[in-house]
């Protein structure tokens, strides 16, 4: 009895945890290998960069910056983003704010590239320091980490303050670097938090990021979290440094997934 009771208790505590969690589970309404299962949207995967010249994001992407103007982007006020677009990039203005997406975001899939400036000006986190602000809460480090020191959790590549990259995958000042950014968003229930953010990062192709639960707002010590909306613009951080940023695109995923 007690056992049985056991029993039904860890299922339903599994249950409670995969609802949760919304874990991806093998979808029993289809048979394997069954042929009357809906096949994936088709769509086009788009194109590589390369240091001269920026792919084509897929075609079921939303492009945030296709290297011509910040019509995507506004300053913390709603005002004009301020920042450069020129020659196919966008360049930080020092000291003139960060800059938001006009559209939020929870669930999604991020492509962005960033140049270091050249020459490398400054040590440590004054080296080519920006960042991406995921739903403007969570940042993922941009930093001039080629042969330049700083602490592990402050690099390129970290989600600052919380998780260093798993390796150092840094390019050298002047060359583009890739970002690949898989995002879930916290879940909230009224003020109660459900569900912690969680995040995968590729730079450059490498993961440095895997899966990892992020533990609060950037900047808040002790780390804790803000009760927000399941979606919020991203944005992108003004350190201070002149850093380049170039095909932006993201695609939104179903959250929880
Ligand atoms: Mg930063």
């Amino acid at each position: 009895m007690k056992i049985q009771r056991m029993t039904l208790c860890g299922s339903v505590v599994m249950l409670i945890f995969c609802l949760v969690h919304s874990m991806a589970q093998v979808d029993t309404r289809w048979k394997m290998n069954d042929r009357n299962r809906p096949l994936p949207p088709v769509i086009d995967p788009g194109t590589a960069s390369t240091q001269d010249s920026p792919g084509s994001p897929p075609s079921d992407a939303l492009v945030l910056f296709n290297g011509k103007d910040l019509s995507q982007w506004v300053g913390a006020e709603g005002q004009p983003a301020k920042w450069k677009a020129e020659n196919g990039y966008l360049e930080v203005v020092p000291h003139s704010g960060y800059i938001h997406t006009r559209q939020s975001f929870g669930d999604f899939q991020l492509h962005i590239e960033f140049a270091e400036p050249v020459p490398a000006v400054g040590e440590d986190q004054r080296r080519g320091n920006s960042g991406v602000l995921l739903m403007g809460q969570y940042e993922i480090q941009v930093l001039d980490s080629y042969h330049s020191n700083t602490y592990a959790d402050g690099q390129a590549g970290a989600v600052y303050g919380q998780y260093p990259p798993q390796v150092n995958a840094s390019r050298p000042p002047g060359q583009w670097q890739t970002y690949d950014i898989i995002f879930h968003a916290p879940l909230f229930e009224g003020d109660k938090l459900q569900r912690k953010a969680r995040v995968t990062v590729l730079q450059n192709g490498v993961l440095v990021q895997d899966n990892v639960e992020i533990e609060g707002v950037t900047g808040y010590e002790p780390l804790a979290y803000k009760v927000v909306p399941n979606k919020l613009p991203l944005a992108l951080q003004d350190h201070g440094n002149p850093v380049r940023f170039r095909n932006i695109w993201v695609r939104e995923l179903a959250p929880g997934q």
